[in-house]
C-alpha cells in the first residue's frame, strides 16, 4: 500500500477539512522565534482552500499538563498564520470562518492518552462536523496518539504535501541513496541518535560525530572529556558501532580537536584543545566541551561537500552561544554546497540553520520532524504514516 495522497480524497469545494499540522513553534514570552513550522504547513492550507474548502486547523504546542495553559496557546500561531496565509484565520472554539485554527490539542489528556478507546472518543470530537482529515504534522507521526492516528481512522483521511514531501525525500535516504553518503550526527539527545548509527552503518560510506555525542565516542577510545556531555552507559553501545563499522569498511570520523569552556555559558572563558587533552587546559577536568575545533570543521567540511547525499542532525555545538557556533556554521555552509541531495534533519538543526543566516532554499530539504524523521532512519514503524495507508519495505 502507497500512501493515500490529497487527490483521493476527491473533489473538497464546499467540504470543512481538518487539519493536523505541527505548528509546534518555539516561544519566547509570548513570541514566536521561529515560524518555521507555520510557513511549512501552508502549500497543504492554500491548496486546500483554493479547492473551494473550508479549513479547521488543529496541532498541539509544547507539553502542557493535559489541561489549558496560557503559555502554551495557539493564539499567537493563529495570528501568525492569518499573516502568512493573507487570510482572516479565526481562533478558538467559537470562531467561524474558512480558517479556524483550534486551541491546543494537549490541553486534553486524552490527545496523547495510552488509552485507544480514550484517544478515540476524542478524535471523534474533533471530527463533529468535518467532512474530511488531511494529516500534515509530519513532526508527529511517529506517535500513536489521538489526532495523528486514530481521527484518521474516524474521516475520510489522506496525507498532505509536506508528509508527502517529506517522505518522499526520507526515501531517498534509505533506498538505493547517490554514493558517496555521508551522515553527520549532533545535538544532545545522545542515546535518540545512536538508533539511526545502527540502521544507517550497512548504508553510508562515512558518519561524522559531533555536538554533544562526540564526548561519549571520546570515552569510548578511552579519553578523559571533562565536564563534557556525556552518556557513559552508552560506551559499549559505541564500541559495538566502531567494531562493526570497521567490518563494514564504514569510516566513523570522531573530531581530532574541540572548543572546551570553563562553564555552560554564552561568555565562558574557552579555548581549542586536542580532542584526546580535553583535560589539559587551565580549565583541568572541569573543562566543558561545547563546539567541535577549527581542524574538525574544515575535515568535516571537506567530506560533506565530497558526498552525493548527505543527512545532517544536531548541531555540532552549541550554536545558542554565537562563539560555539563556529563548528555548526561550518557544516551548514558545507551542506549548501552539495553536488547532490543535502537533507537537515531535527528541531535545532533546522533552527540553527535559519538563525545562523542560511536560506532554506540552500539546502536540498529541511526536515520539520526531528524525531520522525530519525524514527524512520531506524527503520521503526510509523502509525501516523502506516494509518494512511503507506508501509515500509521489508
Ligand atoms: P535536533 O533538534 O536537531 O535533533 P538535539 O535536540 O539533539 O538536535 O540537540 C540540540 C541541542 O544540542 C542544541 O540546543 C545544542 O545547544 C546542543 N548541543 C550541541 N552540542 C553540544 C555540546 N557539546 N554540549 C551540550 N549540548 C550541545
Ligand atoms: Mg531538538
Amino acid at each position: 500500500m502507497t500512501l493515500r495522497t490529497l487527490d483521493t480524497l476527491g473533489s473538497l469545494a464546499g467540504r470543512r477539512v481538518v487539519v493536523r499540522c505541527d505548528l509546534n513553534v518555539p516561544l519566547k514570552d509570548g513570541t514566536i522565534t521561529d515560524d518555521g513550522r507555520i510557513r511549512a504547513s501552508l502549500p497543504t492550507l492554500n491548496r486546500l482552500l483554493d479547492a473551494g474548502a473550508t479549513v479547521t486547523v488543529v496541532s498541539h504546542l509544547g507539553r502542557p499538563d493535559g489541561a489549558p495553559d496560557e503559555r502554551y496557546s495557539l493564539r499567537p500561531v493563529a495570528a501568525r498564520l492569518g499573516e502568512l496565509l493573507g487570510r482572516e484565520v479565526g481562533f478558538g472554539p467559537e470562531a467561524a470562518g474558512d480558517v479556524v485554527v483550534r486551541e491546543n490539542l494537549r490541553f486534553d489528556p486524552r490527545e496523547t492518552s495510552k488509552d485507544a478507546g480514550e484517544r478515540r472518543a476524542y478524535a471523534e470530537e474533533i471530527a463533529a462536523g468535518a467532512d474530511a482529515f488531511v494529516s500534515d504534522g509530519f513532526g508527529v507521526v511517529h506517535r500513536k496518539q489521538a489526532s495523528v492516528y486514530e481521527l484518521a481512522q474516524v474521516l475520510p483521511s489522506a496525507a498532505g504535501l509536506l508528509i508527502a514531501g517529506e517522505l518522499g525525500v526520507l526515501e531517498r535516504l534509505t533506498r538505493d541513496p547517490a554514493k558517496p553518503y555521508t551522515v553527520v550526527l549532533g545535538g544532545s539527545k545522545v542515546s535518540d541518535k545512536l538508533g539511526v548509527i545502527d540502521h544507517l552503518l550497512p548504508r553510508v560510506d562515512s558518519l561524522l560525530i559531533g555536538g554533544g555525542m562526540l564526548f561519549t565516542f571520546l570515552a569510548a577510545a578511552g579519553h578523559p572529556v571533562g565536564k563534557s556531555l556525556l552518556e557513559a552507559d552508552q560506551i559499549p553501545v559505541v564500541r559495538d558501532y566502531l567494531t562493526r563499522a570497521e567490518q563494514l569498511g564504514v569510516r566513523i570520523v570522531v573530531p581530532t580537536d574541540v572548543v572546551v569552556a570553563a562553564a555552560f555559558a554564552a561568555d565562558a572563558d574557552h579555548e581549542t584543545v586536542a580532542a584526546d587533552a580535553i583535560e589539559s587546559t587551565r580549565f583541568g577536568a572541569d573543562a566543558i566541551g561545547l563546539d567541535i575545533g577549527p581542524d574538525t570543521a574544515e575535515s568535516f567540511a571537506r567530506a560533506i561537500t565530497g558526498s552525493r547525499t548527505v543527512f545532517w542532525n544536531g548541531p555540532m555545538g552549541v550554536f545558542e552561544f554565537p562563539v560555539f557556533a563556529a563548528g555548526t556554521k561550518r557544516v551548514a555552509e558545507a551542506l549548501t554546497e552539495v553536488d547532490g541531495l543535502s537533507v537537515v534533519g531535527g528541531g535545532d538543526s533546522a533552527a540553527a540553520v535559519r538563525t545562523l543566516g542560511f536560506g532554506e532554499d540552500r539546502f536540498g530539504h529541511i526536515s520539520t520532524g526531528g524525531g520522525a524523521s530519525l524514527e524512520f532512519l531506524e527503520g521503526k514503524r510509523l502509525p501516523g504514516l502506516e494509518v494512511l495507508g503507506w508501509e515500509a519495505e521489508s
